[in-house]
């Protein structure tokens, strides 16, 4: 399991709870003496114009170092989704998040729908047909949602269980009836539906249930190819323990 991490996602770019003080420097403490980190480029403009109208991008170009941290990030989906690509596991530490962020315009602490701008170069780039992206964020990612509801080749799942034991059974039946192949697997990691975060769900054991689920899936149905990029997830103290939780079942 390598970790995408660059040091410039420590930089405040806005007043949102993504981008709050010390949040990244939560997850990287509790990370970085049992991983690999490697580091991203920033995703090119061409990149991003896969996913988003030249309007969008110019809107975020007005902020610009909301700008050069949003490239980034999307540089970082890109690097861990060409990690999973050599069949080898990858979590992009990044920010600004991504799902809410669809082709002409974007909300909820979004700019640039980073998931969706891996998918796409890896299917400009790498010739990938098929892509399941589960996302496992409290809220809806409306902007992944919104910019492949005309593709039959990529799957948005999004579970929404009443309870903690409804939700990871949604989550499993999903992938158990599931019986298709992909060319990779992408998952939308948000944790702010841990018990102490905004959803107060899911205890940090579920993370690692999780990531269980998505690791077999992705061995089953998906050449092992798996990746997970960093969403939402707001409470410092427990966010670094999530994305541990998760990472270790999913590698
Ligand atoms: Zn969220």
């Amino acid at each position: 399991m390598k970790v995408v991490y660059h040091d410039h996602y420590r930089r405040v770019y806005s007043s949102d709870p993504a981008s709050a003080p010390g949040r990244i420097e939560s997850i990287c403490e509790e990370l970085r003496d049992d991983f690999e980190f490697v580091e991203p480029k920033p995703a090119s403009e061409e990149n991003i114009l896969l996913v988003h109208s030249r309007n969008h991008v110019d809107s975020v170009k007005a902020y610009p170092l909301i700008y050069k941290t949003a490239l980034l990030a999307a540089g970082g989906a890109i690097k861990a989704s060409e990690i999973a690509m050599q069949s080898q596991p990858a979590f992009g530490l990044i920010r600004p998040p991504g799902h809410h962020a669809s082709r002409y315009s974007s909300w909820g602490f979004c700019y640039f729908n980073n998931v969706a701008v891996a998918i796409e170069k890896l299917g400009s780039e790498a010739g990938i047909k098929r892509a399941l992206i589960v996302d496992v964020d409290l809220h809806y990612g409306d902007g992944t949602a919104n910019i492949f509801s005309s593709s039959s080749a990529v799957v948005y799942f999004h579970p929404d269980g009443w309870s903690r034991q409804a939700y990871l059974d949604e989550l499993k039946r999903f992938l158990s009836v599931k019986d298709e192949s992909f060319d990779v697997l992408a998952l939308s990691a948000g944790f702010d539906r841990h018990e102490q975060d905004w959803g107060g769900m899911l205890k940090t054991e579920d993370y690692h249930t999780v990531g269980k689920m998505i690791k077999q899936f992705a061995e089953n149905k998906c050449n092992g190819r798996r990746f997970a990029v960093l969403e939402g997830g707001y409470n410092h103290s427990v966010l670094g323990k999530n994305v541990k939780a998760l990472l270790e079942g999913m590698m």
